[in-house]
């Protein structure tokens, strides 16, 4: 007598055949998602006029901990990513500082999502109705002094990090703030919001802020006393201001066309 209680073989087949489809095809949806951040020529700009989407995601971001020698510095939250040639920029970095005889660095923030932003900047505003007593529209202009509005933090390339001294109260003056001061743009990184960019950057100075942009243009900038936006401009004013950024039998940059939209 035939069993009927065993799956068919053919509608297992199907079965199996629909999991492959679509486990690719979600598969396929997920790596488009992610955006190469470093795949451009010019270090991508996030800020409040140039925000990533919404659904914007870094590829290949991995835990810091994979990356750095914690016995070279603490990440305050275990959880924290960042794109890896980033934070192996960051390891390098700091390797470096060690032989210089700093150590005790500690990454308070490195990558956030959007969701992460929106949570953080609520909180700011909230804490300002609080305990100044502002209006809910006084308070949000406050906070964006410090915070980004949500998509419109560097936070979301995964390449800045904001980088401390461990157990220090304020980090500008101590001898960890002196030597990245003196030596970021070496490893690639710059310090994105500086006190006399201000007015360019929409940011007080975050002298704890590096982003990463690689080697050639964090000098490039520091040479020129540029701050992201200033560099950026620059190269659109004249593509080869650096001389080695571009070839001269490739096309003029237009930095506009690599900004996300
Ligand atoms: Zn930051």
């Amino acid at each position: 007598m035939r069993r009927t209680t065993s799956f068919p073989p053919r509608a297992l087949c199907c079965v199996l055949l629909l999991a492959l489809v679509f486990s690719s095809l979600f598969a396929a949806v997920a790596e488009e998602e992610t955006y190469d951040v470093l795949g451009d020529e010019l270090p991508m700009l996030v800020n409040k006029d140039h925000p990533v989407a919404e659904d914007f995601v870094p590829a290949d971001l991995v835990l810091l901990s994979e990356v750095l020698d914690t016995s070279l510095v603490k990440i305050k939250y275990k959880n924290t990513m960042a794109v890896r040639a980033a934070a192996e920029a960051l390891e390098v970095m700091l390797e470096a500082a060690k032989e210089d005889g700093i150590k005790n660095w500690q990454i308070n923030t490195a990558y956030r999502s959007i969701a992460d932003q929106k949570k953080i900047l609520d909180n700011k505003i909230k804490g300002y109705m609080k305990n100044s007593g502002l209006s809910r529209a006084k308070a949000k202009a406050r906070a964006l002094r410090t915070v980004a509005e949500p998509g419109c933090s560097e936070h979301h390339l995964g390449l800045a990090f904001d980088i401390t001294a461990k157990g220090a109260s304020a980090f500008k003056g101590t001898k960890q703030y002196k030597w990245l001061n003196a030596n970021c743009w070496d490893y690639g990184f710059v310090i994105r919001y500086q006190a006399d960019k201000t007015e360019i950057t929409g940011f007080n100075a975050e002298e704890w802020h590096i982003r990463y942009v690689g080697k050639e243009h964090a000098l490039a900038m520091k040479k020129a006393n540029y701050c992201l936006e200033e560099y950026l401009e620059s190269l659109q004013a004249k593509p080869q201001p650096a001389g080695f950024l571009v070839d001269d039998d490739e096309e003029d940059i237009n930095f506009e066309d690599l900004i996300p939209e």
